[in-house]
């Protein structure tokens, strides 16, 4: 992951900053131990989806400035206040529920207007973005610390679109500067801006599922050296033998057809391994592909030992993600055997799944599920 974030930042122009997007737990990586890497790699802001990923990270010491990237509800303008958290503003009610609460702030808080080119989401159109950059420049409590779009299709072969957005940005820009008015920074890039190249980077990129070693599309390939962080592991937890007619799991939906062994797995549903899997995924037992037997359950999975391998309990198994080389499915592959994609696999890891943190080989640091 460290390594991505350089990479990503060498292939930037000299003054081009990154925004490490680690909203929904840092794309199920784990947010605070993945946030602090960020900005030791050289991301110099943080940017989450909702004020409580912010409070998770300014709990977890995380001093880094931090942007909301979300729909933020007006009602919790004061929270965010008070975590110094950055908001995206695109409506007045949000932009007056910050100017209350910043009444009697200490210093100018950072705030961001979103600019609608396109996407129909959350964003100010830009007659109403310029209004409200104006607003935020004049208050003597807020700072415009960034003027910013995000793209509908910057991820897409021969996609023309995200230029338009682009454009449009850039002339809301040129309007406010012709007023005197200047962001800090303007930052529009995604990970599929991001790869396309200094055309779409402005002052600032916000890096997501690229920085975590996944490309955001077949269409923008990840340069050379940026590989997966994640590798999703078990280990087995039984081996046992089964006899022709057996079947195995809920539902009976697998008639074993010949003697073989099988290794129970204790990863399931509830962890994020989807039920949507049977019948196409696999497993990595031993370093050989050891394909799914039946359905998956709650809190296991049952899988068929590989032949010529010696399959004990506690053998290593790779779910999935990792090096391609160790022959496990990306989390590409396992969107694709669900009707999804990678960024709603890595997200949907859940709670309870240990996070362990590995620097040069060894586990620095593991993030285990609150027990209380
Ligand atoms: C999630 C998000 C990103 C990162 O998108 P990726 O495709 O993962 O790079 C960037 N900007 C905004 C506004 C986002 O919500």
């Amino acid at each position: 992951f460290a390594g991505n974030i350089r990479t990503l930042l060498d292939g930037l122009e000299s003054g081009v900053a990154m925004t490490a997007v680690v909203k929904a737990n840092a794309y199920g990586h784990g947010a605070p131990a993945m946030a602090r890497t960020a900005i030791e790699a050289g991301a110099n802001r943080l940017a989450v989806a909702t004020v409580g990923e912010g409070r998770q990270l300014r709990r977890a010491d995380v001093a880094a400035p931090i942007v909301a990237l979300g729909a933020i509800d007006p009602a919790e303008a004061p929270a965010a206040v008070a975590l110094s958290l950055e908001l995206m503003v695109g409506t007045e009610t949000l932009l007056a529920a910050v100017e209350r609460a910043a009444a009697d702030a200490p210093e100018p808080l950072a705030m961001h207007v979103l600019v609608d080119t396109g996407l129909r989401r959350y964003g100010a159109m830009p007659e109403l973005a310029i209004a409200l950059a104006r607003r935020i420049a004049a208050h003597p409590n807020l700072r415009l610390q960034g003027l910013a779009t995000h793209f509908a299709t910057s991820e897409d072969a021969g996609d023309t679109f995200a230029d338009e957005q682009r454009d449009l940005l850039l002339r809301v820009v040129d309007a406010l500067a012709r007023e005197g008015i200047a962001p800090a920074t303007v930052h529009m890039a995604n990970s599929g801006a991001l790869l396309r190249g200094s055309a779409f980077h402005a002052d600032a990129v916000r890096g997501g599922i690229a920085i975590y070693g996944i490309a955001p599309s077949i269409d923008r390939p990840l340069p050379g050296g940026v590989r997966p962080a994640l590798t999703l592991h078990s280990r087995v937890q039984r081996v046992f033998d089964l006899a022709s007619g057996d079947t195995v799991g809920y539902g009976r939906t697998l008639k074993v057809e010949r003697p073989m062994r099988a290794a129970l797995v204790p990863i399931g549903y509830a962890d994020g391994y989807r039920r949507q899997l049977a019948n196409h995924a696999w497993m990595i037992v031993g370093g050989e592909r050891a394909p799914l037997l039946g359905r998956v359950s709650m809190d296991q999975a049952v899988v068929a030992a590989p032949g010529g391998v010696d399959v004990q309990v506690g053998t290593e198994v790779i779910v999935a993600g990792g090096d391609p080389a160790l022959g496990a499915p990306s989390m590409d592959d396992l969107g694709a055997m669900v009707g999804t994609n990678s960024y709603e696999m890595l997200t949907g890891i859940s709670a309870r799944v240990p996070r362990h943190y590995v620097r040069a080989g060894e586990v620095v640091e593991i993030a285990e599920m609150a027990t209380s």
